[in-house]
């Protein structure tokens, strides 16, 4: 048994901090290499606004069983339940609604997406959501008020939870995604707390740009901007996102069922803007506030950060094209926008907010989007392709290579976990 064995990580998200951790644990000598002056990837816990505030991952989604529970646990990082019953819906004119009329259409979105389920098309063929979703109201139309309210409902459902527009998304595989049973829970000091402990005592070189693998028979040998390392192994945990913009040569040239699968699957973008006002204006007792305006490019969805953060914050989350359209445009005109639906819900005398913070996830080289999807063209084996190790010298981890876990931190977490493993049984047979 060769203890000594030298492996590189790319990249020091949670993909690659597990990665990490673990082989560290069995004894091999670690190096990760990031890009970014930071660690962390796609969570990142902000303090500018006075509190901190997660511009990546903000959950942990199904509590029970969820290894991220279990570090939260052990690392004595606090987590909260959120109840996404405590919404309060808006007409179009900004008039709320009754609860009553959340619950029914709740109950009326949950035979809309139970009809466009169970949809006869044929196997293997595919649709868009959209579309499935076009052929249940063909057959059973609906008023165009309801149609405004259904059109919110899947948004919060689908588009921001997987961070693509229906008609980007898979209809047949839009239910292989698995989930942890369980509540979701947010950690009102961020996701920061993890990444930190989870990073203690490793060595992370940081601003390490990676521009080249080169796959030799005896190892493997990265070129960063500032140099060269050479290890025995190496562990890749560069998002989806920047595999698709060919930012690094792989030499050899990655497989051609790799290469496949990276074109295939989607990287979705989901986007956040937080509000910070000197006083709150908005009720207190709903998390969520949702706008029924029936437009595709709105501000419709808004998370009350005051119970997490007891100070005025307010979050608006975009996503897919209308997210990709906004990252092109100056902050001042998306806090216009964000604020023009805030006075329709809460009055004109609301004050302006004194800071914000706007995320870019697609235009952020290091991510190059949020998080993966199936678009129609893929399906779930392009993950296991994503996965699969190059010449028992070259692994990938990080979310886009969980078949069941994939856009999540538990899938990134136990993605590199899965790779530690398998590179300890390689060593443990020779
Ligand atoms: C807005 C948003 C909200 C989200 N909400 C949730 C949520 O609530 N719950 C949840 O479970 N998940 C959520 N996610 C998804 C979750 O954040 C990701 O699935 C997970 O963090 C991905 O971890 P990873 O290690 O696979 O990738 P990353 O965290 O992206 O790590 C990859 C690392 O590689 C580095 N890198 C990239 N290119 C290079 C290069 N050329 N050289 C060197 N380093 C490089 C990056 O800087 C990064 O640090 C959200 C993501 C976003 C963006």
């Amino acid at each position: 048994m060769n203890d000594s064995e030298r492996i590189l990580i790319l990249g020091a998200g949670v993909a690659g901090l597990s990665a990490a951790r673990h082989l560290q644990q069995y004894g091999f000598q670690v190096t990760i290499l990031e890009g970014r002056d930071r660690i962390g990837g796609r969570t990142w816990t902000d303090d500018s606004l006075g509190a901190p505030v997660d511009l990546g991952a903000s959950w942990i989604h199904g509590v029970t069983g969820n290894p991220i529970t279990d570090l939260a646990r052990a690392y004595n990082v606090p987590t909260c339940l959120t109840d996404y019953d405590r919404v309060s819906l808006y007409d179009p004119q900004g008039v709320p609604l009754p609860y009553t009329e959340f619950l029914r259409l709740k109950e009326q979105r949950r035979a809309v997406v139970t009809a466009m389920n169970t949809l006869p098309v044929p196997s293997p063929a595919d649709i868009s959501l959209g579309e499935a979703l076009r052929r249940v109201l063909a057959a059973d139309p609906l008023p165009p008020a309801a149609q405004r309210a259904l059109r919110y409902g899947l948004r919060i459902l689908w588009e921001h939870e997987d961070a693509a527009d229906l008609d980007d998304l898979s209809w047949r595989h839009s239910q292989d995604f698995d989930a942890f049973p369980g509540e979701d829970h947010i950690l009102p000091g961020g996701y920061g707390q993890l990444v930190n402990a989870l990073a203690a005592g490793l060595d992370i070189r940081l601003n390490q740009v990676v521009q080249q693998v080169l796959l030799q028979e005896n190892g493997v040998a990265v070129t960063t901007d500032q140099g060269v390392f050479t290890a025995d192994r190496a562990v890749c945990t560069l998002p989806l996102g920047v595999l698709q913009a060919g930012q690094v040569a792989f030499m050899p040239p990655l497989p051609a069922d790799k290469q496949a699968a990276i074109r295939r699957l989607g990287m979705g973008l989901l986007d956040k803007i937080i509000l910070a006002f000197p006083q709150q204006f908005w009720p207190p007792e709903p998390l969520q506030f949702g706008w029924l305006t029936g437009d595709d490019d709105a501000f419709d969805d808004f998370l009350n950060l005051a119970p997490f953060t007891h100070r005025p914050l307010l979050l608006a989350f975009t996503s897919g094209r209308f997210a990709q359209r906004l990252e092109e445009k100056p902050d001042a005109e998306i806090i216009g926008g964000v604020m023009a639906v805030l006075r329709r819900l809460f009055g004109n005398d609301i004050p302006a907010p004194h800071a914000w913070r706007i995320t870019r996830w697609r235009s952020d080289p290091f991510a190059a989007g949020s998080y993966s999807y199936v678009p129609v063209g893929a399906t779930p084996d392009d993950f296991d392709a994503l996965a699969a190790p190059v010449a028992g010298r070259l692994f990938f981890a990080g979310e886009a290579t969980h078949r069941r876990y994939y856009a999540t931190v538990h899938g990134a977490y136990l993605t590199g976990k899965r790779e530690a493993e398998r590179i300890r049984q390689i060593r443990d047979k020779s």
